[in-house]
């Protein structure tokens, strides 16, 4: 985990009954099996001044089964800040397999970028520093990347969730798999009313609700919603 116990406590931001809890999950089943690159990109990210916003490292090794049980290869990442998420994409897709990469902010990926550089996968990333929005349009400009990607994950800019929704239902293949993180919004979702939502989480708190009804109406896709990290929300494309 992290250098010091301060530190640790600042981390723990788990769904679980108790920061124990997390922490147990975390110090038993997750970091030890959390490989070299990733630990110590989670390290370097932990020096940033915006590291919360790193993809939770429980969440991480469920999307890393994930993605061997789907056999990915061409995948999505919109949202890419320092790159865990990105990197143990990287790190677990084939050698020609391809992750298209979209950020509005160039300067958080080139935090990451040596220590993805190191691991030896940079060229399977296709970095591209625009909004994500335009990025997946550009995307779906190009007729044969429709229906061509195996898997997405999306991270950004939360109100813009389901506008990336309807393009990822164009841009996966059947059986594709799109992951949407912080669905649980601090566990604020299972407030009632907006007063009593912490400042710091009221922002969001509409849209993140408004797409969970959204897509749990959504007949395209197979759904779950799983309390790992801050909530996780994996659809499966099934038209
Ligand atoms: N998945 C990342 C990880 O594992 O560390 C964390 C992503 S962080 C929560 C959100 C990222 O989305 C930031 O790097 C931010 O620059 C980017 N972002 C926010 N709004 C965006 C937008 N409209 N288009 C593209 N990127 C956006
Ligand atoms: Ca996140």
């Amino acid at each position: 985990m992290g250098n010091s116990t301060e530190h640790e406590e600042k981390e723990i931001r788990g769904l679980l009954q108790s920061d124990a809890l997390y922490n147990y999950v975390l110090e038993t089943s997750v970091y030890p099996r959390e490989i070299e690159p990733l630990k110590e990109l989670r390290d370097i990210t932990a020096q940033h001044s915006e590291a919360w916003m790193g993809t939770a490292p429980d969440a991480g090794q469920f999307i890393t089964m994930m993605l061997k049980l789907l056999n990915a290869k061409n995948t999505i990442e919109v949202g890419v800040y320092t790159g865990y998420s990105l990197l143990l994409t990287a790190l677990t897709i084939p050698e020609d397999g391809k992750i298209t990469a979209i950020d509005l902010n160039r300067e958080y990926y080139d935090i990451g970028l040596p220590i993805i550089k190191k691991a030896g996968v940079e060229h399977k990333i296709d970095f591209i520093e625009s909004k994500a929005l335009s990025a997946l349009d550009r995307l779906l400009n190009d007729k044969e990347k429709e229906g061509s990607f195996d898997y997405a994950f999306v991270d950004a800019d939360k109100g813009n969730y389901w506008n990336y929704h309807e393009r990822l239902m164009k841009l996966l293949k059947v059986g594709g798999v799109v992951i949407y993180d912080n669905t649980l919004w601090g566990g604020t979702v299972a407030l009632s009313c907006e007063e009593e939502v912490p400042e710091i989480y009221k922002s969001n708190w509409k849209p993140i609700l408004e797409l969970n009804k959204l897509l749990a109406e959504d007949p395209r896709v197979q759904l779950s919603h799983v309390p790992l990290g801050d909530g996780i929300t994996i659809c499966r494309r099934i038209y």
